[in-house]
């Protein structure tokens, strides 16, 4: 095997080495077919049956129940931004709680679309936290309430959904969707870029409730309509094929690890671990409040920029890879998704352990 870092770059990010090395060793001929995942139609069955599988197992993974639709569409979760509004804003106006630099691309989407609301926001204290239940500004003729279940670039997360009532609920998940059990019950729509925690770029993932769909005016363009991709079973025009057949790979590694209980507890391991080095120091500063901090994405500062640079790059040649913050924060940032390896954080902990003692 080639020589891998420990790769905590935030998306595209680091994959299980199980699916690489099965892509890797399926590659030129899938078995049983004579030819590529990346030569054939799909229209062929090899690759209907792959994304029927995907579909179940993610039923399977997530326990999505009967009355969900699960899409695998194109335009990152960025598209959804857009899609959102325009399937279901009608009528009425949109209300997003804004807690970094996603959830104001989202709303600023919607505004393009029509009216958009903030519930409530954290960026006048620097996205340090997410609201408490009695801060959100609901308004019961909202259409929906657009939240973000983990904030990539801050390093804050969600411990549980916001109520809203009869307001249906739609989340960006894009960096940590799968990291945890989810209730997919309580959402109207949830999303997902696949590159961080389910895959590679190409394909976002879309689970939506049935009942939304009537809403949906039928007079947009046919590729910007939820109804179309139903109706198409996420094929009406050709799909990102490869991008779901990692996808499938991913969630099938997901479910041989022992489900979501599971995952969640090896990434609350993980993130304690480096959460245990911020707090037994007075070098390093995390950028979320305890409690508010991101099971994915660990955010914190050294005492100045320079020393950060040093720390980035000296941590790179101990094999310690991505770690610069978000170029909007600064900062130091490690993203520590579903199939980033325990010991690979442990180094950095014990990485960290060692530079403040000499830089401290
Ligand atoms: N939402 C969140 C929470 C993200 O982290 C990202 C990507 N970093 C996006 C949306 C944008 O995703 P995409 O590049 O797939 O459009």
């Amino acid at each position: 095997m080639t020589n891998r870092v420990f790769n905590f770059a935030a998306g595209p990010a680091v994959l299980p080495l199980p699916v690489l090395e099965e892509a890797q060793r399926d590659l030129v001929a899938l078995p049983a077919t004579g030819m590529s995942v990346l030569e054939m139609s799909h229209r062929s069955s090899a690759i209907e049956g792959i994304m029927e599988a995907a579909d179940q197992d993610i039923r399977a993974l997530a326990g999505v129940p009967d009355n969900y639709r699960i899409l695998f569409l194109q335009g990152g979760a960025s598209l959804q931004f857009s899609m959102i509004p325009m399937n279901f804003l009608a009528g009425s106006h949109a209300a997003h709680v804004v807690t970094g630099h996603f959830a104001k691309m989202a709303l600023q989407e919607a505004r393009a679309v029509g009216d958009a609301r903030i519930a409530a926001t954290t960026e006048p204290e620097g996205f340090v936290r997410i609201p408490r239940q009695d801060e959100l500004e609901l308004d019961p003729e909202a259409s929906y309430l657009h939240f973000t279940t983990n904030n990539t670039i801050f390093g804050t997360e969600w411990p549980a959904e916001p109520e809203s009532g009869d307001i249906p609920l739609v989340a960006d998940a894009s960096s940590n969707l799968f990291s945890k059990p989810i209730d997919i019950a309580k959402y109207g729509l949830i999303y997902a870029g696949a590159q961080k925690n389910l895959g590679v770029a190409g394909v976002t993932l879309v689970i939506l409730r049935e009942d939304l769909l009537e809403r949906i005016p039928s007079t947009l363009p046919a590729m910007l309509n939820y109804n179309t991709h139903v109706k198409g079973n996420s094929a009406y025009n050709t799909p990102p094929v490869f991008a779901v057949y990692i996808l499938g790979l991913v969630v099938k590694w997901l479910l041989a690890q022992g489900g979501l209980d599971r995952m969640a507890q090896a990434n609350r391991e993980k993130a304690e671990t480096l959460y245990d080095v911020i707090d037994a120091s007075e070098f390093y500063a995390g950028h979320a409040w305890p409690g508010h901090r991101s099971n994915m994405n660990v955010t914190f500062r050294l005492p100045n920029p320079e020393t950060e640079d040093l720390f980035v790059a000296q941590a790179a040649s101990e094999g310690l890879a991505e770690l610069k913050g978000h170029r909007s924060v600064g900062g130091i940032r490690a993203s520590i998704y579903n199939a980033f390896p325990l010991e690979g954080v442990q180094t950095l902990a014990s990485f960290m352990q060692e530079f403040e003692r000499v830089h401290g």
